[in-house]
């Protein structure tokens, strides 16, 4: 049976790295059943809305999902589509790796971090309000189940994905209910998996020099949603920014893999924007799905042709177009089934 996955190419460069990132995955032989469905500016004109109900229907029906960025509409009325996804999808987990590539400029060489950061609460609840005209309140919400929900999450990705620690990131020793109950949370689920994975906790601005002197030290981390958000931008940045970063928000019933950058609206169209990230957030795809060794073959077929120099996209100092990158790695890829 092959595997349903909605396709949602979105905009700007979305339908291009999209095409690129298909080619991609369908070259590992692993049979997928895409549903292509539109979001964004377009239906934004024709529908009132950047994402229709349809689109929310064929994630609920194939359980995943593999977007391009999505323009923010300018203007009052409209939320951000990924925050109505998560919201709608309860996708409790995002995921955001960040690991060093040979010929991806970066500070350091030996990253390999996974960033997992609580996505349905904390200071982005969203429940705030004036107090008078000239005070402002924002009420940060954090909840035991959410917690452990998330640390258990973080444990299993490591379980899974041969980790050998979980550092929890926190402010307790300031804000002792709230952070507090977030480090408890962490500190029961790691119980479980005593002398399976190693855990350690570290406040959050201590982790954030840790991570730019020694981020080799670190494996996986688990944070609440606000630090979640700054510290995996943080890692991004240490193994070359957001062209190279993939991404996944995972919920228990739904899963919408995206790379982490926009949809650099000025690149739209010229055959010049790196399709890595959303190539890369495809193999997270690939592992969600079980396709362990597909998912490897593409990491590797990306790293490889990255590292040898000829085909090369441009943000990353080369020449290569979007479908010319695209083919290369969907080439590589191939080989390396070829010969195995
Ligand atoms: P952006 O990520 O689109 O662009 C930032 C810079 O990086 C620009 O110089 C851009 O040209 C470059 N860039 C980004 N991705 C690239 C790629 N794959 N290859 C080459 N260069 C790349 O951020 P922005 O300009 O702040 O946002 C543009 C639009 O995207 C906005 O409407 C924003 O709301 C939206 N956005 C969407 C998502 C999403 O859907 N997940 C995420 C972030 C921003």
């Amino acid at each position: 049976m092959p595997h349903r996955v909605t396709l949602i190419p979105g905009d700007g460069i979305g339908p291009e790295i999209a095409a690129a990132a298909v080619t991609v995955l369908d070259a590992t032989g692993v049979a997928i059943e895409w549903t292509t469905v539109d979001a964004g500016e377009a239906q934004l004109a024709a529908q009132g809305t950047p994402l229709p109900e349809s689109v929310l229907d064929s994630i609920r029906d194939t359980g995943v999902a593999l977007k391009g960025p999505i323009t923010t509409p300018i203007g009052e009325g409209f939320r951000s589509v990924n925050v109505t996804l998560r919201q709608a999808l309860d996708l409790y987990a995002n995921l955001r790796p960040a690991r060093s590539m040979a010929g991806v400029e970066g500070r350091y060489t030996d990253v390999d971090l996974v960033i997992v950061r609580e996505n349905t609460e904390d200071l982005y609840a969203g429940i705030e309000h004036m107090v008078g005209p000239d005070a402002a309140e924002s009420i940060k919400i954090i909840t035991r189940a959410a917690s452990e929900r998330i640390a258990r999450f973080a444990f299993d990705y490591a379980v899974h994905n041969g980790r050998r620690k979980v550092t929890a990131v926190h402010k307790a020793n300031i804000m002792k209910l709230s952070d507090g109950l977030f480090l408890e949370s962490c500190r029961t689920v790691a119980a479980d998996y005593a002398g399976r994975i190693e855990f350690e906790d570290r406040i959050v601005d201590n982790m954030c020099m840790q991570l730019v002197q020694k981020p080799e030290l670190y494996d996986v981390l688990v944070l609440p949603n606000l630090y979640g958000d700054i510290v995996s931008d943080l890692a991004a940045g240490l193994v070359g920014g957001l062209g190279v970063a993939p991404g996944a928000n995972i919920g228990t019933r739904a899963a919408v893999f995206e790379p982490v950058h926009g949809s650099a609206p000025k690149y739209a169209g010229l055959d010049v924007a790196n399709p890595t990230a959303l190539i890369l957030s495809g193999a997270l795809m690939l592992r969600h799905l079980g396709e362990t060794a597909a998912a490897g073959r593409v990491e590797e077929a990306v790293r490889e042709v990255i590292a040898e120099g000829r085909t090369v996209p441009r943000d990353l100092g080369g020449e290569a177009g979007t479908r010319a990158f695209g083919a290369a790695v969907a080439g590589r890829v191939t080989r390396v089934m070829a010969a195995t």
